[in-house]
């Protein structure tokens, strides 16, 4: 069974000054997909490194299959790992490539190498390119041959490292989900290191998000867009980026409110109905996220609500299918996105509003109180 599992895993550099992976815990289940993400410098290389056996562990313990790997050369471990800078032999052909580490690390017979190659290179759609040269290949091909590589081996794991950064965008999306369906058929536990958040939201069975070495969350795509567990998943995954309005609590006659302050305004929204269960007190300090999605143009002829607000545009960016709008509110800024046929100009007033329930909150230290 593939499954991998990471128990209080450290790692550090320069004697201890240096906390790249700080105590991280994750299990992998046999055939998932896992994707970690995170900003540049947050461990997920170094991570992925040390399930590999190229990094040593400071503390803690891996796991594959049912073995503990802490102490195993990389290829004792059976996975497979795909680079960003492909790594092929410049002078060997595709065919040579994609066949020699079976070649050293297997009695196969050269028939059954040769099979193998075949099929892995069928299943990549490079049959007809099994006796040319890396060179002679464009970057999307080369990555083909490092993947046919992967595949031949028939690991436990394959490891991705970042594979999809040389490509161009087009060709970057067009692989992501060759890469997702090859996962999906062969059902081989995978473990994919991208700092692209779409990427990992359109890829993983589950996501685990690190900032600082730290794991901030895993869950399903959905779990972490939805319902981020701190501020710093919430602002990490999703693009354009979540608004972000400095809040307080008001608990008045009428009920309990928050009111965010966007400059000189203030807007009050009535939080009643989570109040008591979130345990809300008169003057605490908070903050408030909206996705852009969630903020609605409200058109000249719609009655207005109280939580309707008007500022100017001061940037349309064209998405295609959306328009990102970026309003500003007395100094703050707010993204909108909105239908790509409500296309105003800069300067011309932005209506807007949203719905209670898209309201997140954060707690100072930047934990969730709402999502
Ligand atoms: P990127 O997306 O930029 O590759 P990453 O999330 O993969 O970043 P790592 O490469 O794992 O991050 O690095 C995590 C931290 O460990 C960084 O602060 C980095 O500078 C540090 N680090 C990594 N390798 C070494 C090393 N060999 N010696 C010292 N520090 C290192």
């Amino acid at each position: 069974m593939g499954q991998i599992s990471l128990n209080d895993v450290t790692k550090t550099f320069d004697d201890g000054s240096i906390v790249a992976v700080d105590d991280l815990n994750i299990e992998i289940a046999d055939g998932e997909f896992l994707v970690l993400v995170g900003p540049s410098g947050c461990g997920k290389s170094t991570t992925l490194r040390m399930i590999a056996g190229l990094e040593s562990i400071s503390a803690g313990d891996i796991s594959i299959g049912d073995v503990r790997v802490n102490n195993l050369e990389p290829r004792e471990r059976d996975i497979a790992m795909v680079f960003q800078n492909y790594a092929l032999y410049p002078h060997k052909s595709v065919r040579e490539n994609i066949g020699f580490g079976l070649r050293l690390s297997t009695d196969l017979s050269n028939a059954e190498i040769e099979e193998r190659v075949e099929d892995a290179a069928e299943m990549m759609g490079i049959e007809d390119l099994l006796d040319d040269k890396p060179k002679q290949l464009s970057g999307g091909q080369q990555q083909r041959v490092a993947l046919g590589r992967a595949i031949v081996r028939e690991p436990e794991a394959f490891l991705f490292d970042e594979p999809l950064s040389n490509l161009d965008a087009k060709l970057r999306t067009h692989m992501r989900t060759e890469i997702s369906r090859i996962q999906q058929e062969l059902g081989v536990t995978s473990i994919y290191v991208t700092h692209d958040q779409a990427e990992a939201m359109t890829m993983g069975d589950r996501i685990a998000v690190l900032n600082d070495g730290q794991l901030q969350q895993v869950g399903t795509p959905n779990e972490v867009y939805d319902h981020p567990e701190n501020r710093f998943v919430a602002s990490f995954i999703g693009s354009p980026s979540m608004n972000f309005v400095d809040a307080t609590v008001d608990v008045r006659d009428d009920g309990t409110y928050v009111v965010a302050k966007s400059g000189a305004d203030t807007l009050s929204y009535p939080v009643d109905d989570v109040a008591a269960e979130l345990a809300l007190e008169d003057g605490q300090s908070l903050e408030v996220g909206v996705r852009p999605e969630d903020i609605r143009h409200v058109a000249d002829d719609e009655a207005p609500d109280e939580r309707v607000q008007t500022a100017p545009v001061e940037v349309v960016e064209p998405m295609g299918s959306d328009n990102f709008l970026h309003v500003d509110l007395n100094g703050v800024t707010w993204t909108s996105r909105v239908d790509s046929r409500y296309e105003p100009d800069p300067g011309e007033q932005f209506t807007f509003t949203f719905d209670l329930d898209a309201l997140h909150l954060f707690a100072d230290d930047g934990t969730t109180i709402k999502s």
